[in-house]
């Protein structure tokens, strides 16, 4: 039962880890902005397959022509804010008939803002979406706060990749947290001369077994503080 005895920590500090992510990637999002250190590169391709796999139904109804076939077609980002953990990104997208004339007229163009959040990758999203000219505002995976300085939108849609890495790194995080205080301990213990593991003093002489008179535990250099 030792593989058990050592993965049930791991899963504890994994699952830790996620619940970290997550209360994170949501404090973040109603923090003010900071300036960001570094620029993203502009992916059209995955921009215009998110918005394809996310338009949401309702709002390809709104938009939708009767007994016509349409397709939807974007320039890809029209606004993009990045911060630090967040990220708010704004399209504009058009239907298009078989003709294959874009329709860029108020009926056929269509908005959504999308907000991710998370470090170091973005692990929820949130959607909002405008059809047409329909007043109607499509929100998907989006809690919204009102807040002083205007409307806060917490993404709260899972992204599985996006979650593992975070989870990875802030399980990490929290295990080095955990084991730390108990290594410095043992370090100055060592140096003092006491075991690390129980404090007894061993003095300047190791022990013939290289055992801890007290506990039992293996010592080894130890180095008496004169
Ligand atoms: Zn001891």
């Amino acid at each position: 039962m030792r593989w058990l005895k050592r993965g049930l920590p791991l899963v504890g500090f994994l699952a830790a880890g996620a619940m970290l992510s997550l209360v994170l990637a949501w404090f973040r999002v109603f923090l003010p902005d900071v300036a960001v250190p570094f620029s993203k590169r502009i992916d059209l391709r995955a921009d215009l397959r998110w918005l394809s796999a996310n338009l949401p139904d309702d709002a390809a109804r709104l938009m939708a022509v009767e007994g016509l076939e349409f397709s939807w077609r974007s320039d890809g980002r029209s606004f993009v804010d990045t911060r630090i953990g967040e990220e708010t990104t704004r399209y504009v997208f058009w239907r298009y008939g078989a003709d294959g004339r874009v329709d860029r007229s108020p009926e056929g163009t269509g908005r959504a803002l999308r907000v991710r959040a998370g470090w170091p990758l973005s692990c929820v999203e949130g959607s909002e979406w405008v059809a047409g000219t329909s007043p109607t505002l499509i929100r998907t995976g989006l809690v919204v706060f009102d807040v002083r300085r205007g409307v806060v939108r917490v993404p709260v849609t899972i992204r599985p990749l996006g979650l593992w890495v975070d989870a990875l790194f802030w399980g990490a995080f929290l295990a080095l947290l955990a084991v730390l205080p108990r290594a410095v301990e043992r370090v100055l213990r060592r140096r003092q001369g006491l075991c690390p593991s129980c404090a007894y003093p061993i003095g300047a002489a190791l022990p013939l077994d290289g055992r801890c008179s007290e506990c039992g535990s293996a010592v080894q250099r130890v180095r008496p503080s004169q």
